[in-house]
C-alpha cells in the first residue's frame, strides 16, 4: 500500500508539475524574465556588502527595548495609520508644517506604493543610471516602462540629457537617490532644481542615506509642488526594523494612501521605531562613527595605486579596478572572509567596480588587509 502510494504522489506530482508550467505562462513575460533579487548568504562574513550600521545597540538599551515590547499585543492589529509614531517621525525629520508622511514597509514598499498609484499603460518610472535597482523593478513589477538616463563619467547628472529625456518621454515619475546607490555621490543640488522645475510629472529625492549625507530637500517642500522625500531607517542602524517615510503634499499622499495596505508597519516595527527614536541620540553618535571611518576608508583606499576611488556622503564607498581584476578581487576577499559587493557583472560604467559598505574601525582594518593581500 505504502509503496503505491509514493509512486501515485510522484506521478501526480508529475503531472502537477507540467500543469504548473503550463499555468506559469499566466505570468506576464517581463515578469518571467526576472530574475529574483539575489542577497548572498553571508554567515560569518565580515558583512561589508548591503549598507547596514554595523553597530548595535548597548546591553542596557536592549534591555529596555525588550520590555517595550514584552507589552506589546500581538493579538491586536496594529493601528492602521500608525498615527504615533508618524507624529513622532514628522518631528523627527523636521517635516515642515502642513506636509503629511505616510509609511512603508521599507522604502521599497513606498516606491512600489508611489509606482502603483501611477502605472498605466506607457506611463514611465526615470531614474538616472547607474542607479537603485529597485526603481527599475518595480516599473516591471507594475507594468510600467522604466527610462535610465546615463550619468556622466563622473557619475553626476547629464543635464542636458535628463531634460531632454524628461521633455521627451513626460515620466509620471522620477527619482533621484541623493546620495545616489551605488555610486555614492551626491547629485549637485542645482541640477535637482532644475529638474524639479522641467518636471511635471512627481519627482521623488530618496535620501536612504541621510544620516551620512548632512544634506536634504525635506526643507525644500513647500518650494516645489512636485517634490517628494523618501527616507528610511534602515541606513541608520534599522535595516530589520523594515520602514520607510515619505514626505510630501497632503493631495498626493492622500491618493497614495489609498493603495497602502491597511497594516502594513506591524506592531513590533511601531513599537521598536518609537522606541529608537527616544534613543535617537544613539544611533547619530553610530552615523557620526560611521562617517568618521568613511573618510579614513576614504584616504587609505585613494593611497592604492590600483584603484578609483569614487567619493562619497553615504555609508559605503565605490571604487574600479584600473586595470581590471574586479571578480578576483571579490572571489579573494570572499576567501578572506569579507564579503562587499561585486558589481562588474551590471557592465556599463559599473565594470571592474566593487561597492564597499563602511564598516567598524576594526572591520575596516581587517578589509583592507585582505584587499592588500589579494590585489
Ligand atoms: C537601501 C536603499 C533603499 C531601500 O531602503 P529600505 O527602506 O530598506 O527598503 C531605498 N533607496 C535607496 C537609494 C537605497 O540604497
Amino acid at each position: 500500500m505504502e509503496i503505491n502510494l509514493v509512486s501515485f504522489c510522484e506521478i501526480s506530482r508529475g503531472e502537477s508539475n507540467i500543469l504548473n508550467r503550463r499555468r506559469a505562462q499566466l505570468i506576464r513575460p517581463e515578469i518571467q524574465a526576472l530574475s529574483a533579487y539575489h542577497v548572498p548568504d553571508a554567515d560569518d562574513f565580515i558583512k561589508l556588502d548591503a549598507m547596514e550600521n554595523p553597530y548595535s545597540l548597548p546591553d542596557e538599551l536592549v534591555r529596555q527595548w525588550l520590555a517595550v515590547l514584552a507589552s506589546v499585543p500581538l493579538n491586536r492589529y496594529p493601528d492602521p495609520g500608525a498615527k504615533q509614531l508618524r507624529n513622532r517621525i514628522r518631528d523627527y525629520m523636521e517635516v515642515p508644517p502642513g506636509y503629511e508622511i505616510i509609511l512603508g514597509n521599507g522604502s521599497d514598499e513606498l516606491i512600489q506604493i508611489i509606482a502603483m498609484s501611477v502605472a498605466r499603460a506607457g506611463q514611465k518610472i526615470m531614474a538616472p543610471d547607474p542607479g537603485f535597482v529597485m526603481y527599475k523593478m518595480i516599473a516591471t513589477f507594475v507594468g510600467m516602462d522604466y527610462v535610465g538616463v546615463s550619468l556622466k563619467d563622473d557619475f553626476s547628472l547629464d543635464m542636458p540629457a535628463m531634460l531632454e529625456a524628461i521633455q521627451k518621454q513626460q515620466p509620471a515619475v522620477i527619482f533621484l537617490a541623493f546620495p545616489n546607490n551605488p555610486t555614492g555621490n551626491l547629485f549637485a543640488e542645482n541640477d535637482i532644481v532644475e529638474i524639479l522645475n522641467a518636471a511635471e510629472g512627481l519627482v521623488v529625492v530618496d535620501e536612504a542615506y541621510h544620516p551620512f549625507a548632512c544634506t536634504s530637500f525635506m526643507n525644500r517642500l513647500n518650494d516645489f509642488d512636485n517634490l517628494l522625500v523618501m527616507r528610511t531607517v534602515s541606513k541608520m542602524g534599522l535595516a530589520g526594523l523594515r520602514l520607510g517615510i515619505l514626505a510630501g503634499s497632503e493631495i498626493l499622499l492622500n491618493e497614495f494612501d489609498k493603495v497602502r495596505l491597511p497594516y502594513n508597519i506591524n506592531v513590533l516595527t511601531q513599537a521598536s521605531a518609537l522606541f529608537a527614536l527616544e534613543h535617537a541620540a544613539e544611533f547619530e553618535t553610530q552615523a557620526a562613527c560611521i562617517r568618521e571611518q568613511r573618510e579614513w576608508l576614504f584616504d587609505q583606499l585613494s593611497a592604492l595605486s590600483d584603484l578609483d576611488v569614487y567619493p562619497s556622503a553615504a555609508n559605503f564607498i565605490l571604487v574600479r579596478l584600473k586595470n581590471g581584476g574586479a571578480d578576483r578581487v571579490f572571489d579573494g576577499l570572499k576567501k578572506a572572509g569579507v564579503l562587499i559587493k561585486n558589481l562588474n557583472a551590471v557592465g556599463g560604467m559599473l565594470a571592474e567596480c566593487l561597492r564597499i559598505t563602511v564598516g567598524t574601525a576594526e572591520e575596516n582594518k581587517i578589509f583592507l588587509k585582505a584587499l592588500k593581500n589579494v590585489l
